[in-house]
């Protein structure tokens, strides 16, 4: 599947908002949007309008796609899926961002973002239940159990990411083992609701129901 491969911190910058796309980066005062915390481009620091409306609502969706680094195409899937459920649409579709397996895998700290996290994947590296998954868009289920292969765990990278995670705060729905950092287990289905992106999913609802 396609992915955007352009400067990430612009699309922060767009957003107004921290989105955690680089890692470690992102927590320290590099970060773009807490030295230049305005739109990207020639105009962008004259130009601040009042997002309103249709405006407000495309930004919102903007900001989803971003954070979890997929397209409109896949996006427009996500809400038809979850368009389908019984479950309250919005919910849903957080829902599903966050099963992916990439997400997962980024949530338990195996990876420093959702971009590596999704190389990681794409590499061979993460196992589901014991068997190779080389698909960053799968989606875990509850009870899954997520691992690093065994040849990666000895790599010096692999070490390395794992004592950058050490103190990282992990979701309620997926544990890591206490005494395998290297594995973890999807104990729940996730709310979707974090407070550090504070995605707003009704504007996205209202915004794909016009
Ligand atoms: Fe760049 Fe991360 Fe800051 Fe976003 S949050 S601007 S990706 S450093």
């Amino acid at each position: 599947m396609a992915r955007y491969r352009g400067p990430v911190c612009r699309l922060c910058r767009r957003e107004g908002a921290k989105l955690f796309l680089k890692g470690e980066r992102c927590l320290t005062p590099k970060c773009a949007i807490d030295k230049r915390n305005f739109a990207p481009g020639a105009h962008g620091k004259s130009r601040r309008s009042r997002v309103q409306g249709y405006g407000l609502q495309l930004r919102e969706k903007q900001k989803a796609k971003r954070v979890y680094g997929v397209l409109e195409r896949q996006f427009r899937l996500y809400f038809k899926q979850a368009e389908r459920q019984r479950a309250v649409t919005g919910a849903y579709l957080l829902q599903l961002l966050e099963r992916r397996l990439d997400n997962a895998v980024y949530r338990l700290r195996l990876a420093p973002s959702r971009a590596a996290a999704r190389l990681f994947v794409r590499h061979g590296h993460v196992q589901l239940n014991g068997k190779r998954v080389t698909i960053p868009s799968h989606i875990v289920q509850q009870g899954d159990v997520i691992s690093v292969a065994e040849r990666t765990r000895k790599k010096a990278f692999f070490q390395q990411i794992l004592e950058a995670a050490e103190g990282r705060a992990v979701p309620d729905w997926i544990q890591p083992d206490p005494e395998d950092l290297a594995t973890g287990k999807v104990t729940a289905l996730p709310t979707g609701d974090d407070p550090q992106l504070k995605i707003r999913e009704q504007l996205i609802v209202e915004l794909y129901s016009r």
